[in-house]
């Protein structure tokens, strides 16, 4: 009886080392991951909304609770209409990174470039507040009759030297490059629909190409809860350009905060320490100037 449990499991540990072995990497990759050490790092937040409908069930004390509840130190916020954005950052300027979105009135995704007097308003705002970008907005194509404003958009920002923060696929991102190549772009959602090879292409093609990974972590964890093995490689090789986000866009974003963190530490927790840090916080203290420590938790 001895011998045969001895067997069998020798014969497991066979199949197992087998395993690892046929898997390359698997074993040593695991080992060299932050793991549960993902629990103890400061998150940046790059991609927060704080739109009209969420000002009064939940107020900025509370929105700063549920950031530190989540070990969120930091956050990158535009909201619909701009005031929102104020609101929270003046409750607390050490915890939000402000960027202009133009949305307001009836100006909203779908028509804020053909709204009047779009770039008054906007240079307006940067004069008054100190955003750091313009954004989120919307681009759903190339629009020729978009040209004259977007070119306007890029000079604004590059002459300011801030972020445009871009929610659209390839070809927009593409566009705006070409107006304006000294351009710094955070790509929302990384392409929101855009392949993993599609963003690895654009992050080579472009140096000053940047992405917040909100909305991305059904793409880049498997249905096992591994990483997808694209989005590791585009990941790992542009590790120092990109940030997680939770898109607060409508209240039950707020609602699941937590839950919505969470899942970004577990896809973090599978890179090693110095890429998971950099995604978590180190890139976002490089780009904004911060620093951006858990001592922050509880602060404002
Ligand atoms: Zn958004």
């Amino acid at each position: 009886m001895k011998i045969i449990c001895r067997v069998l499991i020798s014969a497991a540990l066979t199949a197992s080392l087998l395993m690892s072995l046929s898997i390359p990497g698997f074993a040593d990759d695991r080992a060299k991951h932050i793991g549960d050490g993902i629990a103890a790092l400061p998150l940046f937040d790059a991609h927060v909304h704080y739109k009209e409908p969420a000002w009064q069930p939940y107020p900025p004390s509370t929105v700063l609770q549920l950031m530190d509840k989540s070990g969120v130190t930091m956050a990158l916020v535009s909201s619909t209409p701009d005031e929102g954005t104020i609101k929270l950052w003046e409750y607390a300027p050490n915890r939000v990174v402000p960027e202009l979105r133009p949305y307001h009135g009836q100006a909203g995704s779908s028509n804020w470039t053909t709204a009047p007097g779009m770039i008054d308003y906007l240079m307006q705002r940067l004069t008054d507040y100190p955003h750091e970008g313009i954004g989120e907005f919307h681009l759903h194509g190339v629009d020729p009759a978009n040209e004259i404003l977007l070119r306007k958009i890029a000079e604004l920002a590059v002459s300011k030297n801030i972020f445009l923060h871009v929610h659209s696929g390839k070809e927009p991102v593409d566009l705006l490059f070409s107006l304006e190549p000294g351009l710094k772009i955070i790509w929302a959602h990384a392409g929101m629909s855009e392949p993993a090879h599609v963003v690895e292409a654009m992050m080579a093609a472009y140096k000053t190409l940047y992405a917040d990974t909100s909305f991305r972590e059904g793409d880049i964890l498997t249905s096992q809860g591994t990483i997808d093995p694209a989005w590791r490689r585009v990941l790992e090789r542009f590790s120092d350009r990109f940030m997680v986000g939770s898109d607060t866009w409508v209240n039950e974003q707020w609602e699941g905060y937590g839950k919505i963190m969470a899942v970004n530490r577990k896809w973090l927790s599978q890179f090693s320490r110095p890429i998971a840090e950099k995604i978590a916080f180190k890139n976002a203290e490089r780009l904004f100037g911060r620093s951006i420590e858990i001592g922050l938790i509880g602060q404002r």
